[in-house]
C-alpha cells in the first residue's frame, strides 16, 4: 500500500466526487481511498474564495510513502492503587482524570454542578426568567467554563501537538464531527459539545472513575508540604494526587487557597466588551457577498497596538452566534458568546479587548485578592446598572465618539440591551484604547463602526497565576497540582485540556 500527499485547491461547494475526479487525475488512478488531512478557507481575494486542502490518497497501485502518522500521546496502563482527585470537569479538570484514569489511576472527579443536562435546564431558565443558578450557569457545571460556547477548537500554542491530537480524537469518540482533526479553525458549537461532554463522562465512568456532582470543594487540610485533606459539602476526602482544575471563574475557591498559603501572583489579561454585527455584514466584508455555498458563516480577527501602548483586540469570535450572560455569580454581569454547529444566527458576537496588567488598573502593584476583589466590584456595577441581567450598549461609532445612543435593538442577547455610556463603566485607560481600536478595525473591516458594544466582557483570560511548576505542580508539595485556565498557564478549551493532560502524563511519568 503506497501513500501520496496531494495539496488540492477545492470549490467552497465541493463534492465527493470532485475530490474523486481530481485525484484520478492527478495520480491516474480508479482504485483508491483519501482522507483529508488539512482544510482551511483561502479567502484573500474575494473574487476567488476557495477550499485549500491536504489529501492522504492510499493505494495498491502507489509505491510511494509520503505520509506519516502524527504522534498522539500514548498512555501506559498499569494497576497502581494510587487514588487522585480532581477538582472541576472542565476541559483541564477531565483530561486530566482521563488520561489517569487509563494509567490504572483511581480517579473521583468532584464537580459543584450538576450533570450537563441539569446544567442546560439551569441555563434556560436564567436566559428565559432571569432566574441564576449559583452551580449551574455559564461558568460552572459539567464541562466547565465553554460547554456553552462557539466550541472553537483552534489553540495557538505550539507546543502541545500530541495532546492536541489526543484531545481531538477522543472528542471524535465521543460525538464531535470527524472534521475537528483536519479544519484549521474547527469548532462544534453548544448542541455538538453537549452531547460530547456526556459521553466523555459515561466513558470516563465505564472505564472505572467516579464522577461526584454537585459536590463543592471548600477547603483544603494541609501538613507536611502534603495536602492531607479536602473538604467537600462539609465531609473530608482523601487522596494520593490533588488536582485543582476550577477555572477562572471561581474566585472564593482562588480565596480559600491564597488563605491557605498558596501562592498566587498577577499577570497580563483582557478586559473591555462584546461586540455584536449582523452576520451578513461580516460575510460582505470578508467574501464579498452574502452567503458562500459550503461555508457556514464568516469568521474575523483583528488586533492594532493604541497610542497607550495597550494592545486591542478581538477574541473568541462567534460567527452566527449569540451574546450570553456568563457571571458566575448572582447579580453580577458578564457577557460571552456561543453558537451551534451551523453558526445560522442573524448575528455574529467577539469580544472586543484591550490588554492590561491589573497594576494599571488599580493604579498600584497590586496582589491577587486586590485584583480579584476589583473584578467582583466592577462586575457588580454593570449589574446595578439595570439591577437584573439587561445588559449596558451602546453602538460601536458612539463609543468611539464618547456618546450615548439613543436607541438600540437587543440583537441576539434574550435578556435585553439598554442604552448606557458604556465608555465611562470601565477605567478610561481601557476605554480609550478600546476608541482607538474600534477606529482601526473600523478601517480594516468595512462596517465594523456599525456594530453595537455590549456589556462587560472580563474572562477572556485570568488576571491571576498559581506560582506552579511547568507540570502543574506547586511548589514545596508533594501532591497538590493546578492546571488549566486557574492556573494562570492555559485559555480556552485546547490549551487548558492540554494541560491536563501533560500535568496526568507527569505524575505518570513520576512513578
Ligand atoms: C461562554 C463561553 C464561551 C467560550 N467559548 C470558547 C470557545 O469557543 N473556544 C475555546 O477554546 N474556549 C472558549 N471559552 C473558554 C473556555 O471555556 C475555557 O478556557 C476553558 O473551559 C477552561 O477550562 P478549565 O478546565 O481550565 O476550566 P473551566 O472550564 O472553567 O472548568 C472549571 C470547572 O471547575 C468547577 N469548579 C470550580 N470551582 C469548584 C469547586 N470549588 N469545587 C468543585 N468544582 C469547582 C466548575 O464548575 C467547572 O466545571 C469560552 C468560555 C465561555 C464562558
Amino acid at each position: 500500500m503506497g501513500y501520496r500527499i496531494l495539496q488540492v485547491k477545492l470549490p467552497t461547494n465541493y463534492s465527493d466526487d470532485d475530490i474523486r475526479l481530481i485525484i484520478s487525475k492527478k495520480l491516474g488512478l480508479s482504485d483508491f481511498s483519501y482522507q483529508l488531512e488539512k482544510k482551511s478557507l483561502d479567502a484573500r481575494k474575494k473574487n476567488d474564495i476557495h477550499w485549500l486542502t491536504s489529501i492522504v490518497v492510499t493505494s495498491g497501485h502507489l509505491s510511494s510513502n509520503e505520509y506519516t502518522e502524527p504522534e498522539s500521546i500514548t498512555i501506559p496502563y498499569k494497576k497502581r492503587g494510587k487514588t487522585v482527585i480532581v477538582v472541576g470537569s472542565g476541559p483541564a479538570g477531565f483530561f486530566a482524570a482521563h488520561v489517569l484514569q487509563l494509567a490504572g489511576f483511581n480517579v473521583t472527579i468532584v464537580e459543584r454542578g450538576s450533570e450537563v443536562a441539569q446544567r442546560s435546564l439551569a441555563i434556560q431558565r436564567l436566559e428565559k426568567k432571569g432566574e441564576f443558578s449559583p452551580q449551574n450557569n455559564y461558568a460552572f457545571g459539567e464541562g466547565g467554563a465553554g460547554t456553552f460556547s462557539d466550541g472553537k477548537l483552534t489553540s495557538r500554542s505550539k507546543h502541545i501537538s500530541s495532546e492536541r491530537l489526543y484531545i481531538l480524537s477522543e472528542y471524535v469518540k465521543a460525538g464531535a464531527p470527524k472534521e475537528i482533526s483536519y479544519m484549521t479553525h474547527p469548532h462544534v458549537g453548544t448542541d455538538i459539545l453537549k452531547v460530547v461532554v456526556a459521553n466523555l463522562r459515561q466513558m470516563f465512568l465505564n472505564n472505572g472513575g467516579e464522577f461526584l456532582f454537585n459536590t463543592m470543594l471548600e477547603d483544603v487540610l494541609i501538613k507536611n508540604n502534603r495536602v492531607e485533606k479536602v473538604v467537600c459539602n462539609n465531609a473530608e476526602l482523601q487522596a494520593d494526587y490533588i488536582i485543582f482544575a476550577t477555572g477562572h471563574s471561581a474566585y472564593e475557591t482562588y480565596r480559600m487557597l491564597i488563605r491557605r498559603g498558596i501562592q498566587i501572583g498577577t499577570k497580563n489579561f483582557a478586559i473591555g466588551h462584546r461586540i455584536e454585527h449582523q452576520q451578513r455584514l461580516i460575510n460582505l466584508a470578508q467574501w464579498g457577498k452574502e452567503s458562500l455555498p459550503g461555508v457556514k458563516a464568516a469568521e474575523y480577527r483583528l488586533n492594532t497596538s493604541t497610542s497607550s501602548g495597550l494592545p486591542v483586540y478581538t477574541f473568541c469570535m462567534c460567527p452566527g452566534g449569540y451574546v450570553v450572560p456568563a457571571a458566575a455569580y448572582a447579580e453580577k454581569s458578564v457577557v460571552n458568546g456561543m453558537s451551534y454547529y451551523k453558526r445560522d444566527g442573524v448575528f455574529s458576537n467577539a469580544a472586543c479587548v484591550a490588554g492590561v496588567h491589573p497594576d494599571m488598573l488599580l493604579g498600584h502593584k497590586c496582589t491577587a485578592s486586590e485584583i480579584l476583589d476589583w473584578m467582583d466590584k466592577l462586575e457588580d456595577q454593570f449589574y446595578n446598572f439595570s439591577n437584573n441581567y439587561v445588559i449596558p450598549a451602546v453602538k460601536a461609532i458612539d463609543y468611539e465618539n464618547r456618546r450615548e445612543s439613543k436607541e438600540i435593538s437587543s440583537g441576539s442577547y434574550r435578556l435585553g440591551v439598554s442604552p448606557a455610556p458604556l465608555y465611562n463603566m470601565i477605567p478610561e485607560i481601557v476605554s480609550k484604547a478600546l476608541s482607538e481600536g474600534l477606529n482601526n478595525f473600523s478601517k480594516k473591516l468595512k462596517g465594523f463602526e456599525s456594530g453595537v458594544m455590549m456589556g462587560l466582557e472580563s474572562k477572556t483570560s485570568s488576571p491571576v497565576q498559581v506560582i506552579r511548576e511547568k507540570t502543574g505542580r506547586c511548589p514545596g508539595f508533594d501532591n497538590l497540582f493546578f492546571v488549566g485556565e486557574g492556573s494562570g498557564y492555559a485559555g480556552g478549551i485546547i490549551s487548558s485540556a492540554s494541560d491536563g493532560v501533560k500535568c496526568a502524563k507527569s505524575i505518570i511519568d513520576s512513578l
